[in-house]
């Protein structure tokens, strides 16, 4: 069950070669997003930021993505984007969300083929929280996104729990 040993008929148990280090890389390749991300939270781009804030308490999400008429990615606000938009005198049911988002494209994403291990590295080299999970579509010969869900640090950290729950190494 560790890997160590494998069995074949009329030859019985053997050493398989692989070390720990290659069983513990082989059980995290494991993880695909597919099975572990969670239900994206979406906002229409002609939302204001208000809009945006409320729907960042309702929803208890730090960052949430933005689609356009067509249902399409267009970009993503995160705590800090709406934080700053706050800290002028504007009125804040005024001001697009559009405005004040990462937009496309900037934004990094992932796929449901990937595995976690890929989609942390991302968090990580881009300094970010969350990633959202796309599937690309072509329109009128362009690549477009719909937002199939969401990968967060809270996504990983699951996943390594578990890892270290199955204690299969
Ligand atoms: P916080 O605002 O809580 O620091 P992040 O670290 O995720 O959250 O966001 C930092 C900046 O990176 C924000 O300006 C946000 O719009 C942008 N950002 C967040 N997620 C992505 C992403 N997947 N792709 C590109 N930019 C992103």
């Amino acid at each position: 069950m560790t890997g160590f040993l494998d069995a074949r008929p009329r030859v019985g148990y053997f050493y398989t070669g692989k070390d720990s280090n290659e069983l513990i890389k082989a059980e995290v390749n494991k993880k695909i997003v597919k099975d572990y991300k969670a239900q994206p939270i979406i906002i229409s781009e002609s939302s204001s930021v208000y809009d945006g804030i409320c729907t960042l308490f309702l929803e208890d999400v730090g960052t949430m993505f933005v689609v356009n008429s067509k249902g399409h990615l267009a970009g993503v606000a995160s705590r800090k984007d709406l934080l700053r938009a706050t800290l002028g005198k504007q009125n804040l049911t005024e001001i697009p969300i559009s405005i004040i988002m990462t937009r496309m494209p900037n934004i990094v994403t992932c796929t449901m083929e990937e595995t976690l291990l890929e989609a942390a590295k991302k968090l990580i080299d881009y300094q970010i929280d969350s990633l959202p999970v796309v599937r690309p579509v072509e329109v009128n010969g362009r690549t477009q996104y719909e937002v199939v869900g969401r990968v967060t640090k809270t996504t990983i950290t699951k996943g390594f729990v578990e890892l270290g729950n199955e204690a299969v190494i």
